[in-house]
């Protein structure tokens, strides 16, 4: 994209001074507010809000690039092979052979009806599956915060920017702090633009210059705002170029690289025998040329395995619905192939394998005093115990207050009634019945402690004004608030990895008072710390320090005092460990990068079954390194220890991708988990970028290629079992149209050869085709797994689809069926030609037919995987019979193929008959399997 892109040239530009809107940016941020009639404190109204909807329209971009089904349609017929058809036909009608002709333009009608309806289907199931990406946003509506999607943000709308969002809408900025914004969507500009609020900037001012504006489709970096909505949808910047973000991106994968090489080793085993058929044909017995030539023409239409890449367009497609369903939503199609052959797993762990609902059990004061929290998950209800004795918040020691006092007002969480419940706000399920905990979930269980307490009862704690706010980052580790008393005494409250909030602390709350902060206290701390990271328990640290600013910056958060840490437990999710045991089943190898504490780490790791309780014990690394260790590795240290040890601790995002990185060089492919800002290039990097649905941030989501919406690690487990089964399934798709080809025209050949007359004429190797191979291999992409898909290894990146493997197999079936058919023909030939060709066309068909079944799975017996299994097969099978029997038995139709009447009885006893391809089928896989 034009990286010099201005608004002040199109005519666009008059529109929006005629409704007012645009040139923002050259007014006050008072000027703005006033234009759009909202209170930047309170927002608008659910009436204003409905207003504006209706005269600025809805907050959604044009859309752009759908395919109208029209457009689908005709494009069946830009084919080049429907081209050879066209001309097929134009020879039959000049060779007066006008049935044919009809029969013909029949055929590519069919295919184009067949042909749109899989491509329609393919492009729906994209849609469906675009749509369920969604972006939200903070909103002031009539005084209250509000969580909603983004689309339903509307022009004069106040919004809450935070770190990490995606901008819904073109705004003007009203407040800001350390805010920066990636434009490079927008202006192709790479490098962070800090923003500003209260500047007016001169008229015609170049979209990237506008610093007191923020644009639909950029993503916030760093920092707050707030801002003012004003245009949405088409209006804004981006809707004008009409270029839509949430496209999804189809870039050319090493799979289509793999199936294009199939589809052209296929076609050239079409042109080739085509041209034997022709030879043997013209040459050998002399026919006449065009009737030659026409069965030519039908044979190389249809042994070119024109429908594949159709087919395998749904089979991504039923794959991705599948993971939807599994809770893994694909955002980039060709995701679904690259699961299959993940060999590596990078996980966070706090969220992904456990619940993330997060409860205090130990508060450990900086007095050395030690208490147990009672109640699970969100229950406000529970004691706080020192030493089986219930601690009244009321005579509680100081610095237990202070402790209580730092949870309670030092974070961004909130706990709010059930009743204020926001149709969009995001929900938590565990809690209490009656209310609801929002925020980071550390957070979240921090406030809920401070609630538990009630020490927001007492007078000298209660409800302080909060005046500035410094969120949690993982590369700098704590997060910080700075309230104000009502004396006008101000305070920064802080909460983080109690290593980072020790660091910054140069004294320390003792019963006594404020203490400087000595060796042998941190020692204390320090035991405490790891006794507790042990136990699997994510560990905070707690501090504060009085303050005479209004504002807050990074630098300020320094010399605290120490008041304590708390412990928080964090189960992992039930589901984990099978999911982890059918990764090593499988092969995959499951590694946990997290930023928690080490020990903390190894504990859970060895919870879930990461680590195996002696796994390390004649090792000669640890359990579990820390991102330090990484950083300070040498090359070769770091590819054994890469090697060797699953669980990495105290990562943040850089160390996160050199660990990716070199686990590429080795060789391994990776699919990687992340949700804040950092991870970005990491998701990028990854061969399979998986972002989290609930925890993550939107620049997250839209560098991964996948979005898992329930956040769990067992849901990535079944999305790659469907990504293997999209690779068999495009596999044994291919078999099946490869042994139906070769068969098909090898009947015509090796007839032709014995000195028959030809065994079918050209209308009817047309329709075999459309009936076998249209309908059968559509039914086969619908195949599931059996059971087996987590048994073997990774498939390997460049596992080409057809295999030398599989060649006895088709030859055999093959073989089979080219017997039975030219014995039939031979059987029937007394009768007359047209008797013998009936017999041969029935066969042909139903002996393809069975062989469908014989690859719905290429070791094991049908029986097994149940032969009633997959409804579409069997609806296809049945179809098949009908549509074969209704051309051989209807008597108009009888005329124009040119059959012959066999009775009812023969063809039943051929449909039996041909079940020798499935009988000879589950004998060979069955030798196979001894
Ligand atoms: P992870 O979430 O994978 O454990 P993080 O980098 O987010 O890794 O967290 C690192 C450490 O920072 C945690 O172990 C915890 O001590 C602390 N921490 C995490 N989130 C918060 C938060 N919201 N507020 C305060 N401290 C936090
Ligand atoms: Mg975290």
């Amino acid at each position: 994209m034009s990286s010099t892109y201005n608004s002040g040239n199109t005519s666009q530009h008059d529109k929006s001074e005629e409704t007012g809107k645009t040139n923002s940016y050259t007014k006050g941020t008072d000027e703005v507010v006033e234009e759009h009639s909202v209170d930047p404190e309170k927002g608008l109204s659910e009436d204003e809000v409905t207003k504006s909807r209706d005269k600025h329209g809805k907050n959604v971009l044009p859309q752009k690039g759908k395919t109208s089904p029209l457009k689908i349609f005709i494009k069946q017929f830009k084919d080049f092979l429907i081209l050879i058809l066209f001309i097929a036909a134009g020879i039959s009608f000049y060779a007066s052979q006008a049935v044919n002709g009809y029969i013909i333009l029949g055929v590519i009608l069919f295919n184009a009806i067949m042909g749109f309806f899989q491509e329609y289907r393919a492009e729906k199931a994209v849609e469906s599956i675009k749509s369920m990406v969604k972006h939200k946003i903070t909103v002031l509506r009539g005084g209250e915060q509000a969580t909603i999607s983004s689309k339903k943000v509307v022009v004069g709308d106040i919004i809450i920017l935070n770190e990490g969002e995606s901008i819904p809408a073109d705004a003007r900025l009203l407040e800001v702090k350390n805010l920066r914004t990636d434009e490079s969507s927008l202006t192709g500009e790479s490098e962070p633009v800090e923003k500003v609020a209260d500047k007016k900037l001169k008229k015609d001012t170049a979209i990237a210059d506008q610093k007191n504006m923020v644009w639909k489709g950029t993503h916030i970096v760093k920092g707050s705002g707030k801002a003012v909505v004003v245009s949405v949808g088409g209006d804004t910047e981006i809707g004008k170029i009409a270029k839509s973000l949430q496209e999804m991106k189809t870039g050319e994968s090493n799979f289509r690289k793999k199936t294009a090489r199939l589809t052209k080793k296929m076609a050239g085993i079409a042109v080739f025998t085509s041209i034997i058929v022709f030879c043997v044909g013209y040459f050998y017995r002399a026919f006449e040329f065009q009737e030659i030539l026409l069965v030519t023409i039908a044979t190389m239409v249809s042994s070119i395995p024109e429908g594949l890449p159709v087919v395998i367009s749904i089979v991504f497609a039923i794959g991705a619905k599948r993971m939807a369903k599994q809770n893994a939503i694909i955002r980039e199609f060709t995701a679904t192939e690259v699961l299959g052959s993940v060999s590596t797993i990078l996980t966070d762990k706090t969220g992904t394998l456990t619940q993330s609902i997060l409860s205090v059990k130990h508060i450990f004061g900086a007095d050395e005093k030690e208490y147990q929290v009672e109640g699970q998950g969100h229950e406000i209800e529970g004691e706080i115990k020192n030493q089986d004795k219930t601690v009244d918040v009321k005579e509680a020691p100081e610095v237990l207050k202070k402790i209580l006092f730092i949870v309670n007002y030092g974070t961004k969480a909130k706990i709010q009634n059930k009743q204020e419940e926001e149709e969009d706000a995001d929900e938590d399920k565990n809690g209490s019945d009656d209310i609801k905990v929002t925020g980071d979930p550390t957070e979240a269980a921090l406030k809920v402690l401070g609630k538990k307490s009630g020490i927001d009862e007492l007078e000298a704690y209660s409800k302080p004004e909060e005046l500035d706010d410094l969120p949690f980052n993982s590369r700098q580790k704590f997060r910080a608030k700075l309230v104000q008393f009502e004396d006008g005494k101000k305070e920064i409250l802080v909460a983080g990895a109690p290593e980072r909030v020790m660091e910054l602390s140069s004294k320390v709350l003792t019963g006594e008072g404020v203490e400087d902060l000595d060796e042998d206290t941190k020692e204390v701390i320090q035991k405490k710390n790891e006794d507790w990271a042990d136990q699997a328990l994510r560990v905070i640290g707690l501090a504060h320090k009085e303050v005479s600013k209004d504002e807050i910056e990074n630098e300020d958060v320094k010399d605290l005092v120490w008041t304590g840490i708390v412990g928080l437990i964090d189960p992992p999710r039930p589901e984990v460990n099978d999911a982890i045991g059918s990764c090593k089943r499988a092969g995959i190898r499951v590694m946990m990068l997290t930023g928690d504490h080490a020990k903390t780490a190894a504990a859970i790791a060895k919870k879930v079954g990461i680590t195996n309780e002696n796994e390390n014990e004649d090792s000669d690394y640890p359990s579990a390194v820390s991102g330090s260790e990484v950083n300070d590795a040498q090359e070769e240290d770091l590819d054994g220890m890469i090697r060797n040890v699953s669980v990495f601790a105290r990562m943040n995002p850089n160390t996160k991708l050199l660990i990716a990185e070199r686990l590429q060089q080795q060789g391994e492919l990776i699919a990687m988990t992340g949700d804040g800002v950092n991870d970005a290039p990491a998701l990028k990097k990854a061969d399979v970028g998986i972002a989290m649905g609930q925890r993550g941030t939107d620049v997250a989501k839209d560098a991964a290629q996948i979005v898992l919406s329930d956040d769990n690690f067992s849901s990535i487990v079944k999305a790659i079992r469907e990504g293997r089964i999209v690779f068999k399934n495009v596999k044994s798709t291919s078999y099946f149209l490869l042994t139906t080809n070769f068969a098909g025209t090898s009947v015509l050949i090796f007839g032709l050869l014995l000195g028959f007359p030809l065994p079918l004429t050209a209308v009817q190797i047309l329709w075999i085709n459309m009936v076998t191979d249209g309908i059968m291999d559509v039914a086969k992409s619908t195949e599931k797994g059996h059971g087996d898909m987590m048994d073997r290894d990774p498939i390997r990146k460049d596992e080409p689809i057809l295999t030398w493997e599989i060649m006895p197999f088709l030859l055999i079936m093959a073989a089979i069926m080219v017997s039975m058919t030219l014995y039939t023909f031979s059987y029937y030939e007394s009768q007359g030609t047209e008797m013998a060709r009936t017999g041969a066309f029935f066969v042909v068909a139903m002996t393809q037919v069975f062989n469908a079944f014989n690859m719905r799975d290429l070791n094991k017996s049908v029986f097994d995987i149940g032969l009633l299994s997959n409804k579409w097969i069997n609806l296809a099978f049945i179809t098949s019979i009908v549509l074969q029997l209704a051309v051989v038995k209807i008597p108009f139709l009888q005329d124009v193929f040119g059959f012959d009447n066999i009775p009812y009885l023969d063809f039943f006893i051929m449909v039996l008959a041909s079940s020798v391809v499935l009988w000879a089928g589950e004998l060979y896989k069955w030798i196979k399997r001894k």
